[in-house]
C-alpha cells in the first residue's frame, strides 16, 4: 500500500495531467458519447477507433490496489459512490464496456484513476498534437506522456501497482515534463487548437458513419 505522501504526490501529478488533457476540450466527451451510442446500437467497436474506456480495461488488474487506495482516501463514501454509479455490481451495470469503472456517465473515478488512464495519449490526441506541431510526425500511434517528455513516470510506484523507489527528484522531473507539454500547447492560438480538435471530432464522426453502412 502506498504511503500518504506517495498518494499526495500521485494526486499532484494527476491534477497536472488533467490540466494537460483539458487542453483537448471535449474531445473525450464526444468520443465517449459516440462510442456509447454505437455500443447501444449493437455495432461492433473497434479497439483502434472506439473510446479507450470502452475497449481497454485499466481497472481489472489494478482493482485490489485501486479499491484500497479509494477506501483509504474516500472512506465509506467510496462504496456508496460505486453503488450510485451502478459500477462493479454485476447485472446493474448498463454499459458492458470492459472497464469496471465505467458507467453511462463516463468514468466513475474523478481522482486516483489507474496510472495509464491519465498518461495514455490515444491516436486522436496524438493527431491533434501533430496537427499543432507540438509533436513531430511520423508519430501517429497512441503513446504515453512519458514517451513525449522523456521522463520516466513515477506513477506506478506512487499508486502501488509496481514495487520500486521514486524520489522527489523523479517526481519533479516528471512534473516538469508535463508543464513543458502544457506550455507548448498553450502557446498555440486557441482557435487553432479548437480547429485541430474539431478535425478529430470529424474523424470520429466519419468512422461512426462508416460503421453504420
Ligand atoms: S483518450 Fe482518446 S480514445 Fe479515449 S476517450 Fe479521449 S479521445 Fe477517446
Ligand atoms: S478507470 Fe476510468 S478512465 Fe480509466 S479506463 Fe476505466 S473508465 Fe476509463
Amino acid at each position: 500500500m502506498p504511503t500518504k505522501a506517495q498518494l499526495e504526490s500521485y494526486r499532484a501529478v494527476e491534477k497536472r495531467l488533467r490540466v494537460l488533457f483539458d487542453t483537448f476540450h471535449d474531445l473525450c466527451v464526444f468520443c465517449f458519447a459516440e462510442s456509447l451510442a454505437s455500443a447501444r446500437a449493437g455495432r461492433r467497436l473497434s479497439p483502434a477507433t472506439a473510446c479507450c474506456c470502452l475497449v481497454d480495461n485499466q481497472v481489472h488488474d489494478y482493482w485490489p490496489v485501486l479499491d484500497s487506495v479509494h477506501r483509504r482516501v474516500e472512506g465509506p463514501s467510496w462504496q456508496k459512490e460505486l453503488e450510485r454509479a451502478g459500477v462493479g455490481l454485476g447485472g446493474k451495470r448498463v454499459v458492458r464496456g470492459p472497464c469496471l469503472a465505467l458507467s453511462c456517465r463516463g468514468c466513475v473515478l474523478d481522482k486516483f484513476r489507474p496510472p495509464t488512464c491519465s498518461t495514455q495519449l490515444c491516436s486522436y490526441i496524438v493527431n491533434v498534437m501533430v496537427d499543432l506541431d507540438v509533436i513531430k510526425k511520423p508519430r501517429t500511434t497512441p503513446c504515453q506522456v512519458e514517451d513525449l517528455i522523456g521522463e520516466a513516470s513515477p506513477l506506478d510506484v506512487l499508486f502501488g501497482v509496481r514495487k520500486g523507489q521514486v524520489n522527489e527528484g523523479d517526481i519533479s522531473a516528471y512534473l516538469g515534463g508535463i508543464e513543458r507539454l502544457i506550455r507548448l500547447l498553450r502557446a498555440v492560438p486557441e482557435d487553432q487548437v479548437r480547429n485541430a480538435v474539431e478535425r478529430q471530432v470529424m474523424t470520429i464522426q466519419g468512422q461512426v458513419a462508416r460503421q453504420r453502412r
